[in-house]
């Protein structure tokens, strides 16, 4: 679906992003793992367009994101602080993206319902942000994020800023709501452990070079390198 070529970030003489290659397949739940400043948010918001590359491509479908604006790309960002529109309700929230797009009436309410359903909101529809938990607030995040049916849906730190509980909750309607939607996620994480239940491959990232790619056992049983070890939790 995605193919990441020997991307480059630079900030002055700095290299956030080092001329990192990756392939990102279709109805994967990717999870990009790494310590602060390794590069993550930065290679994310290539990939949604936010951040030109110094150099290097993106290619989805086949086709070269170089020249195509945000707005275009068949790619979605739900950032670490979801801001929703404190006065618009939750179903007014997440239509916000397709109203602009021109769906309307009936088709318009039945994409609306169909996914506040398939997040657990169908009752809540009615009620403004600020009448709802830190966890259904950020389900609606999620909803507004994937109703517009994304090929690609990039989430920074998406349960950053729940407590445990609420996050092992919000983890687990992630892999659902990806495998329901068959949309492909990646998602930003510095929590190794997160990284291990959600995904079905982890890339670890270090100093704007992603050290190792494959699937959470691999990672954990055969750490191509000791900082791999070390930053999985395996070593002895
Ligand atoms: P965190 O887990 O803390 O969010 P991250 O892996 O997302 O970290 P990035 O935000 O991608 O890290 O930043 C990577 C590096 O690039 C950091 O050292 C950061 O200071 C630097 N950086 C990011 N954006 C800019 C910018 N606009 N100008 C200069 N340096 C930047
Ligand atoms: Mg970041």
């Amino acid at each position: 679906l995605v193919q990441i070529e020997e991307i480059t970030k630079q900030f002055g003489d700095f290299r956030a992003v080092d001329a990192v290659s990756l392939d990102i397949y279709e109805n994967e739940l990717f999870c990009l793992l790494g310590g602060s400043g390794s590069g993550k948010s930065t290679l994310l918001r290539m990939l949604a367009g936010f951040e030109t590359p110094t150099s290097g491509r993106i290619l989805i479908d086949g086709v070269d994101m170089s020249h195509i604006p945000p707005w275009e790309r068949p790619v979605n960002m739900m950032f670490q602080s979801y801001a929703l529109f404190p006065h618009l309700t939750v179903e007014d929230n997440v239509a916000f993206g397709l109203r602009r797009e021109g769906v309307k009436g009936a088709e318009l309410k039945r994409r609306v319902s169909g996914i506040l359903d398939m997040v657990q909101l169908g009752h809540l529809a009615r009620r403004k942000p600020n009448q709802l938990s830190g966890g259904q607030r950020q389900r609606v995040a999620l909803a507004r994020a994937v109703v517009k049916q994304p090929k690609l849906l990039l989430l920074d730190e998406p349960l950053g800023a729940l407590d445990k509980k609420l996050r092992e909750e919000t983890q687990f309607e992630l892999m659902r709501l990806q495998e329901e939607l068959g949309i492909t996620f990646m998602v930003v994480t510095h929590d190794q452990e997160e990284a291990m239940t959600l995904a079905t491959r982890i890339g670890v990232m270090n100093q704007g070079i992603i050290v190792q790619t494959a699937e959470p056992h691999d990672v954990y049983e055969y750490p191509n390198s000791r900082f791999v070890a070390q930053f999985i939790g395996n070593v002895n």
